[in-house]
C-alpha cells in the first residue's frame, strides 16, 4: 500500500487521465495526493497541510468532513442510496426541490434534476428550445452568451462558451452561438457607463436576431472561470427587460455563484429578478457528490404538460435526483438557513475586504475586485509571465495555502466556515507567495513577459 506522496503521484500519473491537465506538466509541476481533509484544511501523505482558499473549484461551502453533512448521508445509506427518478420518487428529492423553491420566493418551483453542471445547462438549453418548439415558435433556435462567458465543457454546454483554450479545439463540433460583450468591470472606471453600453450591445443583438433567439445565457455578477470578471447586478435587471421585450429566456447559469457565494442565496436576487432557467450546481451539496439542477417557472413547466409524450421533456440521466447528493444538499440548505450564513457570509466578506487591504498598497496589483466571498485581484501585465500562475500555485503550497490563479488573476474563493485565524493565514501566506514569485521573477528577463490573458488559462492554471 502506498504511504506516501510519491508512490501515489505515480501510481495517479501511470492510470488517471487528469482533467484540465496537460499530463506531460507533471514532469516539472508535483501533483498533490489528498490523504484527509477537515474544514478548510487538505492534508497530503506526507504531512503537508493547505488551505483550500478555492473551495475545491469552488464547491466545498461548510468545510470538508462536515459533521452534520456526514451524519445526514450516513443515516440516509441505511435507508436508500439511490434509485431511479423516472416512475419512482423519494423524500430526499421532494424536500430539496421544496427547498429550493421556497427559496425563490416560490417563483422557479418545478426542479429538473442532473448531475454535473454542464449537463444542467443543456437541460436548461434543451428546455428553452422546446418551449418555444410547444409554443408554436420553431424558429427560435440560436443562444446568446457572453464574452469570456464560461458554461461547462459538454458540446452543448461548450457551444455557449467564449474561453479560446477550451472551445477552439473542438469548434468543428459545436453550434454557433451569438456572442455579445458584456459588462465587464475590471478597471472600475464608470460602471453606469460600461452597464449602458453593454446593454445597447444586447439590445442590437436581440434586434438582428430576432425571431432566432430562443435564450440569452449569463453568468450572474461573476463571470468566474474567465478570470472573476465582476459586474454590476444594474446589468441583470435591465438584461432581464430586454429578455422580455424581445420575448426571448433568460437562463441564469448560477452554478458557480448561487448558494450564498455572492452575498444573497441567488446571484439574480441583487438585481430584483428572476430568471426564466436557473442552473445550480457545485456548491449545492456542500461539495460532498455530483448533483446539479435547472430550476423553471410554472409556465414553462405547463408548456410541457400534455397528452403527446414528445411535448413531455425528453432528457433523462442514469443518477438523476440521486437520494445521497440530494440528502447531502439539503443538510447543506439546512445549514446554510439554520446557522444564518446570509449575515454570517456578510460578515465573511466584510473581513475579507480587511484582511486583504494590503493589496490596495501592492504596486503590482491592480483592478482589486470583490462579491461576497469571491476577492479577486490582476497581477499588473508587466510582471505576469507566461508561467505565473503555475509559478503562484506551487509558491503557494509552500506556504500552507492552495490558491491557482486564473493567466495574472489571484482570487480566493473560500469555504464559508473560514474562521478568524484561517483567515489571518491566508491573507499573510497570499502575500508571502506573491513576494516569492514576484522576487523570482525580477531575475528573469522582464521582457519575455507578455500580457497574458485570463481567458487563455481558466481551470488549465
Ligand atoms: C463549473 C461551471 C460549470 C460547469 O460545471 P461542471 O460541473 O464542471 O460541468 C458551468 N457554469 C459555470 C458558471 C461554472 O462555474
Amino acid at each position: 500500500m502506498s504511504t506516501n506522496n510519491a508512490a501515489w503521484v505515480s501510481r495517479s500519473l501511470d492510470a488517471v487521465w487528469h482533467p484540465c491537465t496537460q499530463m506531460k506538466s507533471h514532469e516539472q509541476f508535483p501533483m498533490i495526493p489528498i490523504a484527509r481533509a477537515q474544514g478548510v484544511w487538505l492534508y497530503d501523505y506526507d504531512g503537508q497541510r493547505y488551505l483550500d482558499a478555492i473551495s475545491s473549484w469552488w464547491v466545498n461551502l461548510f468545510g470538508h468532513a462536515n459533521p452534520n453533512i456526514n451524519a445526514a448521508i450516513k443515516t440516509q445509506l441505511d435507508q436508500i442510496e439511490h434509485t431511479m427518478l423516472a416512475g419512482f420518487t423519494h423524500a430526499p428529492v421532494v424536500e430539496l426541490s421544496e427547498r429550493l423553491r421556497a427559496l425563490s420566493h416560490h417563483q422557479l418551483g418545478h426542479v429538473f434534476y442532473a448531475s454535473d453542471g454542464a449537463s444542467a445547462i443543456e437541460i436548461a438549453l434543451k428546455m428553452s428550445f422546446h418551449y418555444w418548439r410547444n409554443a408554436g415558435q420553431s424558429g427560435k433556435q440560436q443562444f446568446i452568451c457572453l464574452k469570456n462567458s464560461y458554461h461547462g465543457e459538454t458540446l452543448g454546454a461548450l457551444a455557449v462558451t467564449d474561453v479560446a483554450i477550451f472551445k477552439n479545439t473542438y469548434s468543428a463540433l459545436t453550434q454557433n452561438a451569438v456572442v455579445v460583450a458584456g459588462p465587464d468591470n475590471r478597471s472600475q472606471e464608470n460602471t453606469h457607463k460600461v452597464t449602458a453600453e453593454a446593454l445597447q450591445k444586447m439590445r442590437d443583438a436581440l434586434e438582428k436576431h430576432r425571431g432566432h433567439i430562443a435564450a440569452v445565457i449569463v453568468e450572474p455578477l461573476v463571470q468566474c472561470a474567465t478570470g472573476m470578471v465582476m459586474y454590476e447586478a444594474d446589468y441583470l435587471h435591465g438584461l432581464r427587460a430586454l429578455c422580455d421585450e424581445y420575448q426571448v429566456h433568460l437562463i441564469a447559469d448560477e452554478i458557480a455563484v448561487g448558494c450564498g457565494r455572492t452575498g444573497t442565496f441567488f446571484a439574480c436576487e441583487q438585481a430584483g429578478i428572476w430568471p426564466d432557467f436557473l442552473a445550480l450546481s457545485k456548491g449545492i451539496s456542500g461539495g460532498y457528490l455530483p448533483l446539479s439542477l435547472v430550476m423553471t417557472k410554472d409556465k414553462i413547466y405547463q408548456a410541457f404538460y400534455a397528452d403527446e409524450i414528445e411535448r413531455g421533456f425528453l432528457h433523462s440521466h442514469s443518477y438523476t435526483g440521486n437520494a445521497l447528493a440530494c440528502t447531502a444538499a439539503n443538510a447543506t440548505l439546512r445549514i446554510y438557513e439554520e446557522d444564518a450564513y446570509l449575515q454570517k457570509n456578510r460578515v465573511l466578506a466584510n473581513k475579507l475586504t480587511q484582511s486583504m487591504s494590503w493589496a490596495h498598497e501592492h504596486p503590482s496589483l491592480e483592478h482589486i475586485r470583490q462579491k461576497g466571498t469571491i476577492w479577486a485581484c490582476d497581477v499588473k501585465p508587466s510582471w505576469a509571465s507566461a508561467t505565473f500562475a503555475k509559478e503562484f500555485f506551487m509558491a503557494g503550497l509552500k506556504e500552507e495555502i492552495l490558491v491557482r490563479p486564473i493567466g495574472r488573476t489571484i482570487y480566493i474563493m473560500p469555504p464559508y466556515v473560514l474562521s478568524d485565524d484561517e483567515l489571518n493565514h491566508l491573507s499573510k501566506r497570499l502575500e508571502k507567495t506573491l513576494a516569492r514569485v514576484l522576487d523570482g521573477q525580477s531575475e528573469k528577463d522582464l521582457n519575455l513577459s507578455s500580457s497574458t490573458s485570463g481567458a487563455d488559462h481558466t481551470r488549465m492554471a
